[in-house]
């Protein structure tokens, strides 16, 4: 069964129950605002007779650019349901990306909020194939008027495009990820047998919607199970941590930087019960073992890390029953095939060996957009999925994360990998957060450099190099280190290598 007949099985199954509640993110909850499963059955079969109307068919990119709410909760869905490609995109993000993504895409309808759509007029211009900017109201559920004789019954086959994201492109231009109607219910079966979903559950919801963690891996879970959601339109610590203790909610899904802002907003006095939850996840970038602890002592809960891809959705998490290990992702989802390989013939590498992971099953994307040159160097000749991520596989079957392949540093012709250093860093009490990047140097061919924030007042140098050289090789000591205020992250709250290596390399030369 495709995700969609799960999902009209659950409206009709419980249409009184709350699919999704909408409220502002703050104290204040005066907005907030209940869809129930058969509101929501109503509101997406009307959604695609309004897309039908504007002329989407089967096959066409339908693009988004809307705040998070209800509209385009919706018409992520009624694309779906039309056989149409849903395309989210980032409502932050600058004119020239939008214009990027509208001619690469070639989406001849884009949907902005009536806030925004005014001041478009030269995306209209700019992206050639743009036929339309439609204006919606995108906290509203009414915002589409159904055209005359609904939206055509649509049989999907498994294989159609349902999805395409926009990668954050650590390298070159961001390239759109195509998934298929199979594709997301493969990745959504498997993560409600991980996680255990149940109908009784309840997701508090603070990510975007733009992007697969949000999107996929915490709302069409939700909506997968017959669960309901509170989604809180942003993240702020003190609405959070109030929504936790107050709304019985069974589920979070954050990135590290939330659950480091969670965790440091919480009462010092005493732990804050959490008692409901169930399930609290990590993932999109690395938990440091030191915030896992500060998570745990906090909440009285011990995160469970995971680990995915826009491509993949998850394949890897700590297990909901039994050891969650600080500093490692975890076991393969039922139905992940997982190989760990070295750079020779993608030989796989015995248990223990870093080498890049690579991936196979049907949580593998169907390839990038129009892109048949990037497709094929993204797979494997037997066919698995290069994820580009660096690890090991632990004798007990856990597998540990090293760092982007690209992200590598060679320093007199050893391999660093950084997510080592980070860790060593990261765990000296004045270090709140490291990234380890290599700058080109004459000497040692790339410099392992850290660049660092404090906790409070930054460690004398030569402290911080002897406690590294109690813990670290030579060759891996860092030979600069850098303080600064802030790291340059996507929306995500990754951080963002390229622009840390575009900003300090330069300083070595
Ligand atoms: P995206 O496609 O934007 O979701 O980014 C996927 C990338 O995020 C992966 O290839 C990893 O490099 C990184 N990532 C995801 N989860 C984790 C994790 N738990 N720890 C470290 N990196 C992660």
């Amino acid at each position: 069964m495709l995700f969609l007949d799960r999902l009209f099985e659950n409206c009709r199954s419980s249409a009184e129950k709350t699919a999704v509640e909408f409220r502002s993110g703050l104290h204040d909850d005066r907005s907030a605002k209940a869809v129930s499963y058969g509101d929501l059955l109503a509101a997406v079969e009307r959604t695609a007779a309004w897309l039908h109307g504007l002329g989407a068919r089967r096959g066409d990119r339908v693009a988004a650019c809307l705040p998070k709410g209800p509209a385009g909760v919706c018409i992520h869905l009624a694309a779906c349901r039309l056989g149409a490609v849903s395309m989210p995109l980032n409502p932050g993000c600058s004119e020239p990306e939008l214009v990027y993504f509208l001619r690469d895409s070639s989406a001849k309808l884009l949907i902005a909020d009536d806030t925004q759509a005014r001041g478009m007029g030269r995306v209209l211009q700019q992206a050639k194939t743009l036929q339309r900017i439609v204006a919606v109201d995108s906290s509203s559920l009414d915002a589409f008027a159904a055209g005359a004789g609904g939206a055509p019954a649509c049989s999907i086959a498994p294989d159609e495009t349902a999805l395409m994201l926009y990668t954050s492109g650590t390298t070159g231009r961001p390239k759109a990820a195509e998934l298929s109607h199979a594709n997301l219910t493969a990745m959504l079966n498997m993560l409600e047998a991980a996680w255990e979903w149940r109908e009784d559950d309840i997701l508090l919801h603070v990510l975007p919607v733009f992007h697969v963690h949000g999107l996929l891996v915490a709302l069409q879970s939700a909506i997968h199970a017959g669960a309901s959601t509170i989604m809180l339109q942003r993240f702020d610590p003190a609405g959070t941590l109030d929504a936790l203790r107050r709304s019985g909610c069974t589920v979070f899904m954050g990135v590290p930087t939330i659950h480091s802002r969670l965790a440091a907003a919480a009462p010092r006095s005493n732990a804050v019960d959490l008692s409901r939850l169930r399930l609290v996840t990590s993932g999109s970038a690395r938990m440091s073992e030191e915030l896992f602890r500060q998570f745990s002592d906090c909440f009285g809960y011990e995160p469970v890390e995971r680990y995915g891809m826009t491509e993949t959705g998850i394949m890897l998490s700590n297990p909901l029953r039994g050891q969650r290990r600080p500093g490692w992702v975890g076991l393969p989802l039922p139905g992940v095939e997982l190989r760990v390989v070295g750079p020779a013939n993608n030989a796989p590498l015995a248990d223990g060996e870093v080498g890049e992971i690579q991936t196979r099953g049907p949580h593998v994307f169907k390839g990038y957009w129009n892109d048949a040159q990037k497709t094929a160097a993204a797979f494997s000749e037997d066919g698995w999925f290069k994820t580009g991520d660096l690890g090991l596989r632990g004798a007990d079957g856990y597998f540990q994360l090293r760092g982007r392949s690209a992200d590598l540093v060679i320093s007199g012709g050893m391999n660093v990998y950084p997510l080592e250093v980070e860790r060593v860093l990261d765990s000296h009490p004045a270090i709140a957060q490291s990234a380890v990047i290599g700058c080109p140097d004459a000497e040692w061919g790339e410099a392992v450099t850290a660049v660092l924030t404090a906790t409070d007042e930054p460690p004398r140098e030569e402290e911080l190099l002897a406690y590294c050289r109690r813990r670290l090789a030579s060759y891996k000591i860092p030979k600069r280190m850098v303080f600064v205020q802030e790291f340059p992250r996507n929306a995500m709250g990754k951080v963002s290598k390229p622009a840390l290596r575009q900003e300090h390399c330069r300083e070595c030369r």
